[in-house]
């Protein structure tokens, strides 16, 4: 499990979000817009419905936890790979990822989702330039394979290889931009990589053994090269196997830490909805400045101690 935080929490950054905590990783989310942060729980909960219905999720939930936070301090804190989402504007992102820059860990990762930006202009202003790097998911992020990298000139060789590693244990690949020109997928491809990733989802899950597919279909950028094969069916056996394994340390976490303070341990409920993601002290602070349950974004009317035995 990685502890991984979006930032923006619009089309892109819930699909992101969303295929992180189905790979088990615990993701932290936010939105300088209240309204779009308060219903990223609703499309999310969208979302699983659609892949529960294709199989590719196995459980109601996702084996890793998101939480929304109002805070953008609270929501990168802890974080190793912070991924930006918010909308493609340089001033926006460079204004925000400094900040980020400044509060989060020293060796997070700081990546951008990118169409047109240049980067190096992006991260022009942040702290500790070598960790941050433009990395484009392409829409609908759950079924693509394929993630864009795009290097700065400051980033390190270790940070492009931490960001990989973490990808290609997704079942993503990575690929350069090839010329001047973004890949972006027409419906057709989108449906076809669909296709073939719940073909080989299905044939996988019979008896459990994995198969050497190489069926992805041909690429539509000119680069070539890499082709170092994909194997998603056993990917994907490995997805489930995962999920399974992290739905138990899922149900552990959730009787660990405060998702806030990440210190003391959760426990009380908030009402009305009854989650249990909090310390009593992180839970009091939120109700005392009016904020919302980090796990649903009901507001939060009452805290419950919660006392065990
Ligand atoms: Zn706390
Ligand atoms: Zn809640």
């Amino acid at each position: 499990m990685v502890k991984c935080a979006v930032l923006g929490c619009g089309l892109m950054g819930c699909k992101i979000a969303g295929e992180l905590a189905r790979q088990g990783h615990r993701v932290k989310m936010t939105d300088s817009n209240a309204e779009v942060l308060n219903s990223a729980y609703q499309r999310m909960e969208e979302d699983k419905q659609e892949l529960l219905r294709e199989g590719l999720l196995m459980q109601g939930a996702f084996p890793g936890q998101v939480l929304c936070l109002s805070r953008l301090e609270e929501t990168v804190s802890d974080a190793e790979f912070i991924f930006d989402a918010v909308h493609d504007n340089l001033d926006t992102k460079s204004d925000l990822l400094e900040k980020v820059s400044h509060v989060c860990q020293p060796e997070a990762v700081i990546s951008t989702n990118t169409l047109h930006l240049d980067v190096n202009e992006v991260f022009a202003r942040c702290a500790k330039r070598e960790r941050c790097l433009g990395l484009r998911f392409l829409f609908p992020v759950y079924y693509i394979p394929e993630v864009e990298i795009n290097p700065s000139r400051d980033t390190s060789s270790s940070t492009t290889e931490r960001v990989r590693c973490l990808l290609e244990d997704m079942g993503k690949t990575l690929f350069f931009r090839s010329g001047g020109n973004p890949l972006i997928l027409t419906e057709e491809q989108r449906e076809e990589r669909r296709r073939v990733v719940l073909e080989q989802l299905h044939r996988s899950s019979g008896f459990g053994r994995a198969e050497q597919a190489n069926s992805v279909p041909a690429l539509g950028w000119g680069g070539g090269g890499g082709g170092g094969g994909y194997h998603h069916s056993q990917q994907l056996h490995q997805v489930h196997q995962v999920q399974q394994q992290q739905l138990q340390q899922l149900l552990q976490q959730q009787q660990s830490e405060c998702a806030i303070c990440l210190d003391r341990a959760r426990d009380c409920l908030l009402s009305p909805c009854h989650h249990l993601a909090l310390c009593c002290t992180c839970a009091q602070l939120l109700h005392s400045r009016r904020d919302f349950c980090p796990v649903c974004r009901q507001p939060i009317q009452d805290v419950i101690k919660v006392y065990h035995t």
